[in-house]
């Protein structure tokens, strides 16, 4: 029997296992410290091995399985694996705290949760509390850990479990700035078309090497960078977390990389970065808004235009620039093929003009199923016609390319004005000392919210507020110009490299209370 035809009975798998009856010892993950790979067939058997374990302990269809662990390729196993098993795959941040693992586990009532084995006293004794039925540790081979009872069983793996499209495949949180994050159901078939349409759009073959630095408990490294090059047979040259050096010496015999916008500010830094960048075929961007001055500075540095897109965990990707044809600085470029993307005015909810700003609402295979016993949530986010409303702010220009301007809750409406945040941050960073800025609305008895600008500016310059504020007023009208300009170190971001705003506005949420 054919490897894949192992697989073909569950939707997910079916298609991620493409192509490896025809290179079974193939190279799957290669590392750049040392020279050990792992070929597909060896990735496949490790997961096949983890899924007869858990079917062996009694893992059900459906059952959640809970992964907070160090990036390791193990964690890519742990998902397919799980996969595997009829399971809903759930990664968490190893970042996050004792009390956001309760949480979590709380919500999500797990059959598995696999933890790293530094906090494994506290984590356990959390695990215990929520009821969890099984959990390890993982990251050692010490006594005890996942390893040995894998080991310790030795299951026999004889079949994956069938599951369907519409089956849920994994449970993403997500990274929710405002109330407790909500767990977004990610189904076999979201997961499968995204990564077909992917793979022809930016045209990944088995030739491809992708540089893969970014984390695996986010859509984008888990979903976005492993399911393509799964699908596609290409090679993962696998980094545990970002390192301009590794980065910068992985590139002579890479091919692409996909990053988050800070990936692509702190390589511009690099000396090596011209000649190293020649020969890769594609640099790609998104979970955050990659600054125009950025795209140019790279193709003045690289001659590569880096291909943004724009996606979301509930969304998966929705739209990318293209891979021939123009890719326009500033925009994600236009909705990938068979996925549907509206804008429409808040207020009378119909599609709104060329150029205008409205409510970025999203409809296709992509979608996420609803937000993990949440029906009330998930209903209000969906319009009557299937439609899903993303929260984001954008416009479309006369090519059909689209804007993100921002989540509609960092609207900023003063005196009665609707204010983008980013038209005014792109105002400030054309200003030669401005390293980056973030615009702000904070409350003010008079206008209702004012403008606040928080503007990381370069060593030794001597920018003053009174600069900022005369260099807006010269491009932009009145109402849009700061009432308070703060100068700080950096801004504050998630591990994925986006500004949290939220801190912010808590952090200046009182400045103008005297008024
Ligand atoms: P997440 O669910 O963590 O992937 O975050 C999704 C959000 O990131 C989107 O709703 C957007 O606000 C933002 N985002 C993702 N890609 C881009 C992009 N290329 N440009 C601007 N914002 C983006």
């Amino acid at each position: 029997m054919s490897l894949s035809s192992l697989y073909s009975s569950n939707a997910l798998l079916n298609v991620l296992s493409i192509g490896l009856d025809d290179s079974p010892d193939k190279t799957f993950i290669r590392f750049l410290d040392n020279d050990t790979q792992i070929t597909r067939q060896a990735f496949f058997s490790t997961c096949e091995r983890y899924c007869a374990f858990f079917l062996e302990i009694g893992i059900e269809a459906g059952d959640r399985i809970v992964v907070q662990s160090p990036k390791t390729t193990d964690s890519l196993c742990l998902y397919i694996s799980a996969i595997m098993a009829g399971g809903i795959y759930i990664p968490l941040n190893p970042d996050f705290t004792d009390a956001e693992v309760s949480y979590y586990l709380n919500d999500s009532k797990p059959t598995i949760f696999i933890c790293v084995p530094e906090r494994a006293e506290s984590l356990m004794k959390i695990a215990s509390e929520s009821d969890v039925p099984f959990t390890y540790t993982i990251g050692t081979k010490d006594i005890g850990t996942f390893y040995e009872e894998v080991y310790l069983r030795d299951a026999k793996f004889t079949e994956v479990i069938p599951r369907e499209e519409e089956d849920i495949a994994a449970i993403l949180y997500t990274s929710g700035t405002t109330g407790k994050p909500k767990g977004a159901m990610i189904s076999h078939r979201a997961l499968s078309s995204n990564a077909l349409i992917l793979r022809k759009e930016w045209r990944f073959t088995s030739q491809d090497l992708l540089i893969h630095a970014l984390p695996v408990f986010h859509t984008h490294g888990l979903f976005v960078a492993t399911n393509v090059a799964l699908v596609s047979g290409a090679k993962l040259l696998f980094l545990d977390k970002f390192d301009s050096d590794k980065i910068i010496k992985a590139m002579p015999f890479a091919t692409s990389l996909m990053g988050v916008p800070t990936f692509y500010t702190r390589l511009l830094q690099h000396a090596d970065l011209s000649t190293a960048a020649k020969h890769m075929r594609l640099f790609i961007s998104g979970s955050a808004p990659l600054l125009a001055q950025t795209h140019e500075e790279w193709k003045e540095k690289t001659g590569h235009a880096i291909l943004e897109r724009y996606g979301m965990t509930e969304a998966n990707m929705v739209t990318s620039n293209p891979y021939k044809g123009i890719r326009k600085a500033g925009t994600v470029g236009i909705p990938l093929e068979g996925i549907k993307v509206r804008i429409t005015s808040q207020e009378t909810m119909e599609e709104v003009g060329e150029g205008q700003v409205g409510s970025l609402e999203i409809k296709g295979a992509n979608l996420f199923t609803g937000y993990w016993q949440n029906p009330e949530k998930t209903a209000s986010e969906f319009r009557k016609d299937g439609y899903f409303i993303s929260g984001d702010l954008a416009c479309r220009d006369n090519d059909g390319y689209i804007s993100i301007v921002g989540r509609e809750k960092d609207l900023i409406i003063s005196g009665g004005f609707n204010i983008y945040p980013k038209e005014i941050e792109a105002v400030l960073d054309e200003l030669p000392d401005v390293i980056e800025s973030a615009i702000i609305g904070v409350y003010h008895a008079d206008f209702g919210e004012a403008v606040v600008a928080v503007v990381v500016k370069k060593e030794q310059a001597s920018l003053t507020e009174e600069d900022i504020i005369g260099y807006v007023s010269s491009q932009l009208v009145n109402y849009k110009r700061p009432k308070h300009v703060a100068f700080a170190s950096n801004l504050p971001r998630n591990s994925m490299g986006k500004v949290q705003k939220n801190v912010l506005r808590e952090q200046f949420k009182s400045l103008f209370e005297a008024n």
